[in-house]
């Protein structure tokens, strides 16, 4: 057997005449930024997430930042982060001219641990980036009481979580604004990069689209010093045919993570758990062993691809030197960081295929 780690093929089989066709009628339209794709796909994602506003924007990244620059953030704010997320999250606020602040997660579901916030929260700390890491959303309520009680914004990193739940509701309606990612890879992807950010605010709404759109509301007005960060008229129209299949996608994913968490019994592999408040998306199946060299290669030479969800901590990344961390400081990013390793997990993986991964890793 030869299983990669992911594959798009399955997936873009299915629609590859209705991306065709797309192509085609954005190619013969000549319109190319600023169009009916992009306008359609923020309304139906919005629709699809349940909230007022959706903006299209550049990527993810840029999203987050968006979203920090429309509620005022930057030089001499601090932004609370989890500790263990991709590093764009903490990037977001560096950009601002704001310092990212970690937060540790919770070992079992990964996600930031509310009870570990308060601790963080200084004079300067004007907002808190709930990620939703791996595809499940944070625990939000405790995250929200404490925002109110400290007056801070609370933006979503909803890059990984397309259609995930907290008790019913969508990811990216559960904060004051979310950033999303539409980075092939991700559960929602385009093909190439994509972004948006959605939000019930009607002002944050606008302020997100002029800074994305070089600060401008009105052509050649500028009243921000903004980007350019949009999502261009073909992106939005493959995004709008995706978009269109995510849930039955995403129901797959589901059921492959079900039948890991239920048939993978082997006392070295510590699964995660899913919050019960939550609806997970499974953007990747993490799970944690003390030997994950000797696991990564044992896979591989059994020809089942496997990645790691993330090798090096954010702190302790060259880019953060600055902040002056150092090793034992944030000991369960640590942990994730050395014992973390991601199992194949795409749309279209054929039940032998599980059956063989499942077995291969009972006998480790
Ligand atoms: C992918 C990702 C981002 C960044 O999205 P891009 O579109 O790649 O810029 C931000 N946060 C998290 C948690 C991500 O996984």
């Amino acid at each position: 057997m030869n299983i990669p780690f992911s594959t798009f093929t399955p997936m873009h089989n299915e629609i590859k005449t209705d991306m065709q066709a797309c192509f085609e009628r954005v190619y013969e339209k000549s319109w190319f930024i600023d169009g009916d794709e992009c306008h359609q796909f923020e309304k139906e994602f919005a629709e699809y997430c349940k909230t007022e506003y959706c903006v299209g924007c550049g990527n993810g990244l840029e999203g987050l930042y968006l979203l920090l620059r429309a509620f005022d953030i930057g030089e001499g704010d601090e932004v609370i982060v989890p500790s263990n997320t991709f590093i764009a999250t903490a990037l977001a606020v560096s950009y601002t001219g704001a310092t990212p602040v970690f937060v540790e997660p919770k070992l079992k579901t990964y996600n930031i641990n509310p009870c570990e916030i308060e601790k963080a929260i200084t004079k300067q700390t004007k907002a808190i980036i709930a990620v939703h890491l791996y595809g499940q959303c944070a625990d939000m309520d405790p995250i929200l009481e404490i925002a109110k009680k400290y007056d801070l914004k609370v933006i979503e990193d909803a890059a990984q979580s397309h259609g995930a739940t907290y008790k019913g509701k969508k990811a990216g309606s559960l904060g004051d604004a979310a950033a999303f990612s539409f980075y092939p890879g991700k559960n929602l992807g385009c093909l190439g990069d994509g972004g948006c950010i959605t939000t019930n605010d009607r002002t944050i709404a606008g302020k997100a689209r002029a800074i994305g759109n070089y600060g401008s509301d009105k052509k050649y007005h500028h009243i921000y010093k903004g980007i350019n960060s949009r999502l261009d008229e073909l992106q939005a129209g493959f995004l709008r045919i995706k978009l269109r299949e995510l849930d039955r996608w995403t129901k797959e994913r589901q059921r492959i993570s079900e039948r890991y968490l239920n048939e993978i019994k082997n006392p070295k592999i510590i699964l995660s758990s899913v919050d019960k408040k939550n609806t997970h998306v499974w953007h990747i199946f993490p799970i944690l062993v003390e030997k994950r060299e000797d696991f990564k290669n044992y896979l591989q030479n059994n020809g089942i691809g496997t990645v790691i969800h993330y090798p090096i901590a954010i702190h302790l990344q060259d880019a953060y030197k600055d902040l002056g961390f150092k090793k034992g400081d944030y000991l369960i990013a640590e942990k994730i960081a050395k014992e973390e390793l991601s199992l194949p997990l795409y749309y279209g993986m054929a039940d032998d295929e599980i059956d063989y991964i499942i077995q291969k890793i009972n006998r480790f």
